[in-house]
């Protein structure tokens, strides 16, 4: 298994070498060669090369059977071209390897309740859901936009669409994410105003009809927005366009409390999947030794079981990292009252033995 390894920037190296070393000890113990190359991406590749995704990147991601990518970005490349800014080269990846699914677990360790925004006792009822966002169609990218002035005044304007093989190939990763976890899935749209949502709802019943182990519900947008803090445990899979599930994820995840923690994955159809943290570069605390590698680790989880079919060696990371987090070690990040203050380097060394 070849994967492509791109620190990036700001705390990404120090959380990236946690994640190899951690990779190395799932393929020493179940007894698979993981071989990794690292590539340059984001401001480190603007530094070396000029621009934020060198061809020889997109070259080593294209021969890669998986991707993984630290985080990108900085105050030092906040001035530059805004043509060549680090983010660039993630969006520029995404689409290079025609990434249309982004999968964003949100799970709450019970060890990290006390950093969940909800009352006690929605918590209690636990909180592990899987949002699965469309990241290549819908407002973001439909045609016609643009801005212009009409009778005198300013407009603009963005065109929602969806096309049949678009929403059958999200729903599809959707059923299958779920087959892989509580066999429940809810469709999030806006179907009682919006066509396109008419017919991405049509083609998601259609789709069940290959899934009759998985339970299909549908949702719109705004009444999904509230049962997230009202229920967050009533949901398994939600399954939603780029818009909505820009702005679900995020909701989904923070209500965690800990950016540290979140892993994502983006799937394509053949290419290698990205697997990388939620969080930033995090500037204020890279080269301290202070982050929290957690996300990173969790992404490898994901890699494993999402491109590798390695449902065992991903268990194995994921109870691992409970069990650290049982232990009571905590990054700044997560720190609570009793918890043992560790940095980037011990947390990962203490996931490791607990392998
Ligand atoms: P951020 O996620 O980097 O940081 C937000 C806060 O969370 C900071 O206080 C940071 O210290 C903390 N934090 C984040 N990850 C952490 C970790 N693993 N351990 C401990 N603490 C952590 O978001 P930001 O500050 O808005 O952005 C900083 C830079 O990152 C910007 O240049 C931005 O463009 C970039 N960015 C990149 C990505 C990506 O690569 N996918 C995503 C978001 C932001």
């Amino acid at each position: 298994m070849k994967i492509c390894v791109m620190p990036g920037d700001g705390i990404g190296p120090e959380i990236m070498e946690q994640g190899v070393k951690v990779l190395n000890v799932i393929g020493e113990k179940f007894g698979h060669k993981f071989e990794t190359t690292e590539a340059l991406i984001g401001g480190a590749a603007i530094d070396a090369t000029g621009v934020p995704l060198p061809d020889e990147t997109v070259k080593a991601c294209k021969e890669s059977d998986a991707v993984l990518l630290g985080a990108v970005g900085g105050p030092k490349w906040d001035t530059i071209d805004p043509a060549i800014r680090p983010e660039k080269g993630l969006l520029g990846i995404r689409k290079e390897l025609s990434l249309f699914a982004n999968l964003r677990p949100a799970a709450l360790f019970p060890q990290l309740k006390d950093a969940c925004f909800l009352r006690p006792d929605i918590v209690e009822k636990g909180i592990d859901i899987m949002v699965v966002r469309e990241l290549t169609g819908g407002i973001y990218f439909g045609e016609p936009r643009g801005t212009k002035v009409e009778n005198g005044e300013r407009m603009g304007y963005n065109t929602m669409v969806y096309y049949e093989h678009e929403v059958k190939r999200i729903a599809k990763v959707a059923f299958e994410a779920a087959q892989k976890r509580n066999k429940k899935l809810c469709s999030v749209d806006k179907a009682n105003v919006l066509d396109v949502s008419r017919v991405w709802r049509e083609i998601v019943i259609e789709v069940s009809k290959d899934y009759p182990d998985v339970e299909l519900t549908h949702m719109y947008v705004d009444n999904a927005a509230m049962q997230l803090v009202r229920d967050p445990s009533q949901f398994d899979v939600i399954v939603t366009g780029n818009l909505f599930g820009d702005i679900l994820s995020d909701e989904a995840s923070v209500i965690t409390g800990s950016i540290g923690m979140l892993p994502s994955a983006s799937l394509g159809a053949s290419n290698p999947g990205l697997y990388e943290p939620i969080h930033g570069s995090a500037p204020d605390i890279a080269g301290e030794n202070k982050a929290n590698p957690l996300a990173t680790i969790l992404s490898i989880a994901m890699m494993l079981r999402y491109s590798f079919n390695m449902a065992e060696e991903a268990d194995c990371i994921e109870s691992a990292v409970e069990k650290t987090l049982s232990e009571g070690l905590r990054t700044g990040d997560i720190m609570d009252v009793g918890g043992k203050l560790v940095g980037c380097t011990e947390m990962g060394e203490a996931v490791i033995k607990n392998l």
